[in-house]
């Protein structure tokens, strides 16, 4: 079965068709800036060059149109006709997802009743969904939702201290996010360790852009950092993590800024990015910095490890102890830099970083001392890949 993965952001959409019988990766790319001047299309052939062409993209089905263009134009496939399955990422599915469902009417209207819960996303996922329905008219799809992993998590984990009718009514709640990438690691995790993924504790810390860590307790997600939204949790690329509430308002009196504008600084101006002084949000600009003894770099990377830290001691007794660490996403997966700061101040759990072990970059690799009590593991996250095995499994029933 070929399924073409897509996640169809506002301005963005990525794509991959999966061969989910073998696993193979057929094809990649991205279309950026959709519906905004200089829109481009970027795709690869798996062991082909990349291709980038600069063309129109008004809306997101023009989009998907030019992304079934260059399937059957590069002869990935011959047909649309073979693309057996759709799997579409969907950001938000508040508490009516608790897995991936097939999508009909009904899904997509309760994807639709979500919304305001991520207006961003889910909107565009939408879009996303319909256009494809348009182009790929009986091409059967499916919904894989970022939170539902998270859905596991106890009335404790989930509920904030606000008036109950707010969660009751309102359906204000942690939901966590990433769901996709927890589940995939966490599985994982439990695979290298030879172990049954149902008897296992596992701390997934998910350090890319956007970051997050879940305690996944006996295949199940029991606490996790993000929030009803992306925002809460660790400090982020360019999102502030969490802050006392009244930090919104006072900053709102300092500056005069109304709370789109706040909002806007919270998730666009702050993390790793406003707390270094704007030098970057990327992890490889703050590497070379706090190399070079910036005082900017090392403020922000040394206050990212320290919330990472928070939380997996918090974790770790929140399931009565952890067996395994998992490190993932772009800097969890490449950075040995920032995973040394971090596992350095793990030691209160018996855990030893292993030096040379930690020089991996990208691939699965135990990156703990034999003797070390808790195993640390690099494991590379693919979200797609998840997507599409999920899609198969639904499908192929
Ligand atoms: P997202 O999907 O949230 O946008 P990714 O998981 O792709 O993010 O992670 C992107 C981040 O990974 C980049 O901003 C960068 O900080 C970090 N990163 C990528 N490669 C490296 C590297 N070699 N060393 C350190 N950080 C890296």
């Amino acid at each position: 079965m070929k399924v073409l993965v897509i996640n169809c952001g506002s301005s963005s959409l990525k794509f991959q068709l999966i061969d989910a019988e073998t696993e193979k990766l057929l094809f990649k790319g991205l279309c950026e800036r959709i519906g905004i001047e200089g829109s481009c299309i970027s795709f690869t052939v798996t062991g082909q060059e990349k291709i980038t062409r600069e063309t129109p993209m008004p809306e997101h089905k023009t989009a998907v149109s030019l992304v079934l263009n260059a399937l059957t134009e590069t002869g990935v496939v011959k047909s649309l006709s073979e693309i057996d399955a759709v799997g579409h990422r969907i950001v938000h599915g508040g508490e009516k997802f608790t897995k991936s469902v097939v999508i009909d009417e009904n899904v997509i209207k309760a994807i639709e009743e979500v919304s305001d819960l991520a207006p961003l996303h889910n909107p565009a996922n939408v879009i996303g969904i319909r256009a494809c329905q348009d182009l790929m008219p009986g091409t059967p799809m499916v919904a894989v939702f970022d939170t539902a992993f998270h859905q596991t998590m106890p009335q404790d984990a989930y509920l904030y201290g606000l008036p109950y009718d707010y969660y009751e009514k309102f359906k204000i709640r942690r939901y966590g996010f990433h769901g996709t990438s927890h589940s995939f690691v966490s599985k994982k995790t439990a695979e290298l360790e030879n172990k049954d993924y149902s008897q296992l504790k596992t701390i997934v810390c998910h350090l890319g852009n956007g970051a997050s860590v879940s305690a996944v307790l006996n295949g199940k997600c029991v606490d996790t950092s993000m929030g009803l939204t992306p925002l809460e949790g660790l400090i982020m690329g360019t999102r502030c993590g969490s802050i006392d509430p009244s930090v919104i308002e006072t900053i709102e009196k300092k500056t005069g800024k109304n709370t789109a504008e706040v909002m806007k600084v919270l998730n666009k101006e702050s993390g790793v990015y406003g707390l270094s002084r704007n030098l970057s949000s990327d992890f490889r600009d703050l590497e070379d910095g706090y190399l070079a003894k910036d005082e900017n770099a090392i403020r922000a990377v040394d206050s990212f490890c320290y919330q990472v830290v928070k939380y997996i001691g918090a974790y770790a007794l929140v399931m009565g102890g952890v067996d395994c660490i998992a490190f993932t996403a772009g800097v969890g997966e490449n950075s040995g830099f920032v995973r040394k700061l971090i596992i350095d101040k793990l030691g209160m759990l018996g855990i030893t970083l292993n030096e040379e072990a930690n020089k991996v970059r990208g691939e699965e690799k135990l990156i703990s001392t034999p003797d070390s009590k808790v195993h640390v593991w690099v494991v590379p996250t693919n979200e797609e890949l998840a997507i599409a095995r999920d899609t198969y499994s639904l499908l192929a029933k």
